[in-house]
Order: C-alpha cells, then structure tokens, then sequence
C-alpha cells in the first residue's frame, strides 16, 4: 500500500486520527479533523496542535503527551474527567437545529520506529455524545422507576414498601444512639360507608386529601406513608411520648376538621391513631413497635373512634 492508500483509508474513518512529530506539531490529520475543526490539512500541517487548540493547554495536554514519549505507553483523556478536549460539535449536528458540544474520549498513543523509539504519537478522538446522550435518559428512567416504585400511586406519598425500609433504617438507628421515637397507625373511620355512600372514586379522591392532610400537619422530618387500603403511618424520629401525642392530636383535630369537597357538597371524615413510643434506653423491633401501635388503634376504635390511644 502506498502512503496516500492509507490516507485514504484514514480519511473515510469516523473517528479524528492526528499523527504528531515530538514538537507536537501536526504531520497529518484526517478529514473528520477538517470537517470537525474546519481547517484543512494544508492549514494544519506544521502547527503546534496546543497552539492551534489552546484549550489542551488546560488540560495538561502537553504533560501527558510528554510522558507518552518518555514511556512509550498510551495515556486517555476521558470525557468524565476532561470533558470537551477539542471546540468540536458532535456529527449528529448536522441533523439536529441545536449545536451540541462534542463528548469525546481522546486516545494519544506511541508511534514506534524499529528500534522501539517513540518517533510520533497518534492522537484519536471518538465522539461519544450519543453514548453519552443514551446514558442519561437510561439514569434518568432508572431515577423515575425507583421513584414509583416507592411512591403510592393514588396518594403520592410513600407506599408501604418504603415506609417499611426507612422505618427499619430509623428504627436502628434510634435502638443504637438511644434516642425516643414514636410510631402512629392511622385507620379511617367508617370508610366502607364513605363508599357505599359516594361511591368508589370518591373514596379514592377522599384518601387522596387525608394523605396530603396528614403531611400538610407533620414536621417535614417526619415520615409518612400509605400502609394499605385507608391505613397511613406516621413515623417521628426523636419524638418523646408528649410531642408525639400533640402531633398526632393535631392530626386528628386536622382531619376532623377539613371540609372534603364530593360534587360541590362537603363531606366530614375522622380518623383514629395508634401511637406507640420508644423512649431513650429501650431497643425495639419494627414488628412490636407495630403490635403496639395496631393494638392502641383497636382502643381507639373500641372507645368511640375519631381519637388517639397510645400504647401505655
Ligand atoms: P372502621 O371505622 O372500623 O375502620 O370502619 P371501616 O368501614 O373503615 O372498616 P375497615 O377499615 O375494615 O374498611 C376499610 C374500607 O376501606 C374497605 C374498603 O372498601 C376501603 N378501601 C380500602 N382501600 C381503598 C381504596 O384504595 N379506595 C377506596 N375508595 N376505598 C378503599
Ligand atoms: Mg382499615
Ligand atoms: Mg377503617
């Protein structure tokens, strides 16, 4: 193969190829370079590639592109650490009305005559913009999907299984610093006749406005969540037994309160809590927090409804 064989070969590439001499001046470069850059080869023979593109300079281009030399071993620029190595667009540019920065990966690599001396080095550069473009979107859905996945669709507020795994978490660390907290069990009073009543979707619009009531009434370092049908859970961290019972108090009184809107007529609702409180010293599993909570809620139904009880 004759030399310009190879550069034809070079120039149909879609990748940037550079060969440089050890003053790091261009020798050659293909032709993505030229369209990329819009200089031609003529223009670009013969300059210093960190003069031509003074951006490298900041990247420690010419550090790196010495130690190639020196050691004869291939060094990458990669696009998480230096980011955009050359002002290039990416290639889809042209099919697309914004201008995108090109991502790129850059390979500078030892060119060996045959005594093994590095003579030249070769400088690729791939445009990774789509690679990149794609990786985002997949992060992105993968953000969105474990967001549903722990969230309650009807009442967009955490769902059962994330309750449970951040009530483990808390509950660990409360048993082991020896800090007071509190666990309520909501239940809503009578909603088999708010159905029957009203109907199904209006029942689902009525659990919709008491999950946003009860967060609307907690701190903002409280945890609540859906724990099944009309069942919420009220979770406070660094609660003493006192605080614990005003917050849920005022919960109720909140709930009791609201004026739930059913086609222009407003509806009353009630709940009834469960309150179980860990003080200080005591070290407590999830399962008899919860033993204690349903078992004051059960009081709390037994005695009337639209109330609190707690577990002592
Ligand atoms: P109590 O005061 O004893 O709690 O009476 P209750 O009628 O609320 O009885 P219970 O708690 O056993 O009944 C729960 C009802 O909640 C039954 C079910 O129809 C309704 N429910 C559960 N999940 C949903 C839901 O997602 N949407 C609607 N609309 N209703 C639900
Ligand atoms: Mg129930
Ligand atoms: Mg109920």
């Amino acid at each position: 193969m004759t030399p310009l064989d190879h550069q034809q070969i070079l120039d149909h590439l879609s990748v940037g190829t550079v060969v440089l001499n050890s003053r790091l001046e261009i020798v050659f470069w293909n032709r993505w370079m030229s369209e990329h850059s819009a200089i031609t080869l003529d223009d670009a023979r013969g300059r210093v590639i960190h003069i031509l593109f003074q951006g490298l300079i900041k990247k420690d281009f010419v550090k790196k592109a010495r130690e190639v030399f020196r050691r004869g071993q291939p060094v990458f620029f990669t696009n998480k650490v230096h980011q955009t190595m050359f002002p290039f667009y990416a290639g889809r540019s042209y099919i697309e009305p914004a201008l995108k920065p090109m991502q790129q990966t850059v390979i500078l690599s030892p060119v060996k005559n045959d005594d093994n001396r590095v003579t030249q080095l070769l400088l690729t550069v791939f445009d990774i913009t789509d690679w990149i473009d794609y990786r985002d979107r997949l992060l992105q859905s993968k953000d969105e999907l474990e967001k549903l996945s722990h969230t309650d669709e009807l009442t967009q507020i955490p769902n059962r299984r994330s309750l449970m795994e951040q009530l483990a978490q808390e509950l660990f660390h409360h048993n082991r610093r020896k800090r007071p907290m509190a666990l309520a069990v909501i239940d809503l009073d009578h909603f088999k006749e708010v159905n029957d009543r009203y109907g199904h979707q209006t029942g689902d619009q009525a659990l919709f406005e008491v999950a946003r009531t009860i967060s609307d009434s907690c701190r903002n370092y409280d945890i609540i969540g859906r724990y099944g049908g009309e069942e919420f859970v009220i979770m406070l961290p660094d609660s003493k037994r006192e605080q614990a019972l005003a917050t849920c108090e005022r919960v109720r009184q909140r709930v009791e309160n609201n004026k739930f809107c059913h086609s222009r007529q407003a509806m009353r609702l009630t709940i009834s809590i469960g309150l179980a409180c860990k003080d200080a010293q005591e070290k407590i599993e999830v399962e008899d927090l919860f033993q204690r909570a349903d078992a004051a809620l059960y009081r709390a139904k037994e005695n009337g409804r639209n109330r609190v009880e707690t577990d002592c």
